[in-house]
């Protein structure tokens, strides 16, 4: 007699899911492209409000009794938090999804929710429409099945895409003693998870000179040109690609007209950094810049947007735990660091563990060909399942687990990539 093979709860149910998942295919991409076809950018507070309206209402039919927390704003799409407590107790593991795109109102009108070759197209359809639709799915799966999942607190922000300056304050608040949080973003490429992102700034170094005539007396004048061409080639100079910190002058402006010499000038910088010793590095040497000539006054505004989002145990954990899952599911990726920030960069330095990049697999974020790959959202979806189910059980805290300790060291030893995007 042979003993069956062991197969932790999240493999498990890992399968049931997608079996139960793929019977319901094509309501998953009828949801997918219902939600694709109502439009969401970043700046159009209307749109936004109704498209949060039709998400949660939708929520509420696939998922059942839920509360629901709004968090208004006037000009910015609202943070709601949706809390979907489940048969266990304990902390909940927080779900991250926004629901703004990058796409412009009247985008559809030219490119609809198309399906073409196993691709789905379509305005966010990848950053992060499918995430969200993967995420909805996952927990309807599990419930339908009666597998065990954690409490679950969705967090829906309709502000990410321009930096989430509404929805910052309540994501650190909301995440505060979350088991664990799962970010819907689209995966790297090939269907990898993201362990870790840069942190990303936005400086804008201003000089304000003297004007004169650049004829009759340019001695009286102080270029603010000049010192912002020498503050540009030092910013340049502070770059270290090799640690991962690059420095991109992405604007620059100053002067009036060809024969005054320049009162004004400013550039606008864009860091980003994988540790925090770069950031202070970096922060540090900004704000110590100088000009040559001393009669021109520089100022360094701005600050970080996104903390650095570091590999820690945690993520690794939780990384081989949806690793193992992909396996039984027969979708193999690898853990991938990405220079592109989410906001799991704001809850990796809450102590909280982050797994990102559990989103649609596909291409083109921000680009007018972003697509979804169609025969992966019933696999990527019930990883997801899995996935809740391996942290129903208890709290992630590969501190006091040997065996994630373990399993953290072969992660090391196997191919991490960084894409750098
Ligand atoms: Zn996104």
């Amino acid at each position: 007699m042979t003993t069956p093979p062991f197969r932790r709860p999240g493999a498990d149910t890992a399968l049931a899911a997608h079996d139960w998942l793929a019977d319901r295919y094509q309501t998953l991409l009828d949801d997918l492209a219902a939600y694709v076809m109502r439009e969401t950018p970043s700046d159009d507070k209307s749109l936004l409000d109704q498209g949060l309206h039709y998400v949660l209402s939708w929520i509420g039919d696939r998922c059942g009794e839920a509360t629901v927390h709004p968090y208004p704003h006037e000009t910015h799409g609202a943070v709601t938090v949706v809390d979907l407590p489940g048969p266990l107790p304990g902390p909940p593991v927080l779900i991250l999804a926004h629901y703004d795109t990058v796409w412009p109102a009247g985008t559809l009108a030219s490119w609809p929710f198309t399906i073409t070759g196993g691709r789905a197209g379509g305005p966010g359809v990848y950053d992060m429409k499918a995430g969200l639709v993967q995420g909805v799915w996952a927990i309807r799966a599990l419930d339908k099945l009666s597998r065990p999942r954690p409490p679950i607190r969705l967090l829906l922000s309709g502000d990410e895409e321009i930096g989430s300056p509404a929805s910052r304050q309540v994501i650190e608040e909301q995440a505060a003693g979350c088991r664990a949080c799962l970010v819907l973003e689209p995966s790297a490429a090939g269907g990898d998870l993201k362990v870790a992102r840069k942190g990303v700034a936005d400086f804008d170094i201003t000089a304000t000179g003297i004007e004169a005539h650049a004829g009759l007396e340019p001695e009286l004048g102080a270029s603010a040109v000049t010192a912002i061409a020498h503050a540009v080639l030092a910013v340049a100079d502070l770059a270290d690609p090799r640690r991962g910190t690059t420095l991109n002058a992405g604007g620059v402006t100053g002067g009036s007209r060809r024969n005054v010499v320049a009162g004004e000038a400013a550039a606008h910088i864009d860091v980003r950094v994988s540790d925090r010793a770069e950031a202070d590095r970096v922060e540090s040497a900004l704000r110590a810049l100088s000009p040559p000539d001393p009669r021109v006054r520089l100022t360094v505004s701005g600050g970080w947007n996104r903390p650095v989002f570091a590999r820690n145990d945690a993520t690794d954990s939780l990384f081989r735990r949806a690793q193992r899952i992909g396996a039984a599911l027969g979708i193999p990726f690898a853990a991938t660091q990405v220079g592109g920030a989410s906001d799991g960069n704001f809850v990796v330095p809450l102590g909280v563990p982050v797994l990102d990049g559990l989103g649609a697999v596909g291409d083109g974020a921000h680009a007018c060909h972003e697509y979804i790959e169609t025969d992966t959202l019933v696999q990527r979806t019930a990883l997801l399942a899995g996935l809740l189910t391996e942290l129903a059980g208890r709290t992630e805290t590969p501190a006091t687990h040997s065996p994630a300790h373990h399993t953290v060291a072969r992660a090391r030893n196997e191919g991490v990539t960084n894409t750098g995007t």
